[in-house]
């Protein structure tokens, strides 16, 4: 990190590394609205690939991959089902609503997990004249806001058994996939497996400094393709961008268990001073959420005024999130920090 500062906000903030700027600076690029870019294709075919799709769409973000993907499967005037504090309904203002008519109903559940008893009470494909059909569900894997939480294949595999089909389909918004995989060791297809769209993003853990790709059935992609450009997201000679994603997905993925290594730790220091605000053991990825109460806007600013920066996530609660560009040092300095600040 630069001047110092440990930036612990989020995955965004990390900076392109020497090597992946080369591999930008030196990308062979071409026209993306023509299908003209090389470098933007092969990384759109190396994702689809490696997430056992067919085809994949680069986008400018992770909200608008996913923008994309519901849009595929959800009419205007139909729902969406997604877990309440997951990112398609809280942090993407409103876009699947304000965009494309998608109407939303939640399940709530505090790891953000599926849970498939509550679903089975929501799902109705055919709701008949009255109530709304349900045309898709979206699963966050890893989820966000309840703590970098990995979503159980087995009850994925259950979710794609027993409630999709039938005119239901299932989103996946795999922004933090990569770090599910690297935690569980379960293949990132595995999970894109039961899915029929996937986002999945190189700006988060991996690094690079932009971008996101949706997967899914080769006509799918190829309609999210006009729609991107029809929302002003076509783009011209992105292989600069797509090349350091390419690289992000080289390098960058199996270094996540640094992340992961690094976040427990934190959480470990700030439990040994505070028991109660965060416990170690729920911190699966690189996120971690302390529960500090009234007292979270004073740490946010006591830990900033130490050069440590975090921010707060929902009312009490402190999100840390642990990345590329901080090493076991600073995330050691951050944890004493923080647990100075809570105790
Ligand atoms: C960051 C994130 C996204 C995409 O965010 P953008 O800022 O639009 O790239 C999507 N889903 C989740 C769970 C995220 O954390």
């Amino acid at each position: 990190m630069t001047s110092g500062v440990i930036d612990l906000r989020s995955d965004t903030v990390t900076r392109p590394t020497e090597a992946m700027l080369k591999a930008m600076a030196t990308a062979e690029v071409g026209d993306d609205v023509y299908g003209e870019d090389p470098t933007v294709n092969a990384l759109e075919e190396r994702v689809a690939a490696r997430l056992g799709h067919e085809a994949g769409l680069f986008t400018v973000t992770g909200s608008l991959a996913n923008v994309l993907g519901v849009r595929a499967w959800v009419a205007p005037g139909r729902e969406l089902l997604c877990e309440a504090q997951s990112h398609v309904v809280r942090a993407e203002l409103g876009a699947h609503a304000a965009l494309h008519g998608v109407t939303t109903r939640t399940w709530s559940h505090s790891g953000g997990l599926v849970d498939l008893d509550a679903l089975a009470g929501l799902v109705a494909a055919d709701a008949g004249p009255y109530l709304v059909s349900t045309a898709a569900i979206a699963v966050e894997n890893t989820h966000n806001f309840a703590g970098g939480t990995v979503q159980p294949i087995a009850d994925l595999e259950s979710l794609r058994s027993t409630l999709a089909g039938g005119g239901v389909r299932l989103h996946l918004d795999g922004a933090r996939l990569w770090n599910a995989e690297v935690r569980t060791g379960v293949p990132a297809r595995e999970y894109a497996a039961l899915f029929d769209t996937v986002a999945v993003c190189l700006s988060k853990g991996l690094g690079a400094p932009v971008g996101s790709v949706l997967v899914g059935p080769s006509d799918v992609i190829a309609e999210a393709r006009q729609w991107r450009k029809r929302m002003g997201g076509g783009w011209r000679q992105a292989g600069v961008l797509a090349a350091g994603g390419i690289y992000a997905l080289e390098h960058h993925v199996e270094r996540l268990d640094n992340d992961h290594d690094n976040a427990r730790q934190i959480a470990e220091t700030v439990a040994d001073a505070a028991g109660d605000v965060v416990d170690p053991a729920a911190v699966e990825t690189n996120i971690v959420l302390l529960h500090v109460g009234a007292e979270a806007e004073r740490i946010v600013e006591e830990a900033r005024e130490e050069g440590v920066l975090v921010g707060v996530v929902a009312p009490g609660v402190i999100r840390v999130i642990t990345h590329l560009d901080v090493s076991a040092q600073e995330a050691r300095r951050a944890g004493e920090v923080l647990a100075g600040l809570v105790r």
